[in-house]
């Protein structure tokens, strides 16, 4: 794996830990949506978009799959799937190196004690 993939994945990694405690504290206060950091591969990316918690679950049941706000998206590792609306893009990543370790550090994926 490479320096740049590697990097890649732990950011988005990082970004998607961060929108699974946005999403706790949402659901606890049974909203129905939630401002979700940008889970694009740019660590200094502080934008935010706006989701529902619907889709939030759909976008987390894959380990591969990840919320960015639509054009932050890197074309050499993913490919937007879905584009919910103008600013919202999901996107999987294609490249395989970046998609086993995005899986592997799935906060979803852990076995349950
Ligand atoms: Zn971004």
């Amino acid at each position: 794996m490479s320096e740049r993939e590697l990097k890649i994945a732990h950011t988005e990694a990082l970004f998607r830990d961060v929108n699974e405690r946005i999403a706790e504290s949402a659901r606890r206060f049974r909203s129905d949506d939630a401002e979700f950091v940008c889970e694009c591969a740019d660590p200094g990316c502080a934008e935010r978009v706006r989701a529902t918690m619907d889709l939030y679950e759909q976008v987390r049941s894959d380990g591969t799959h990840f919320l960015l706000v639509a054009g932050h998206e890197d074309t050499e590792v993913e490919r937007v799937v879905k584009r919910p609306h103008r600013r919202l893009a999901i996107v999987r990543k294609f490249n395989e190196i970046v998609a086993r370790r995005v899986r592997r550090l799935d906060p979803r994926a852990q076995p349950a004690q």
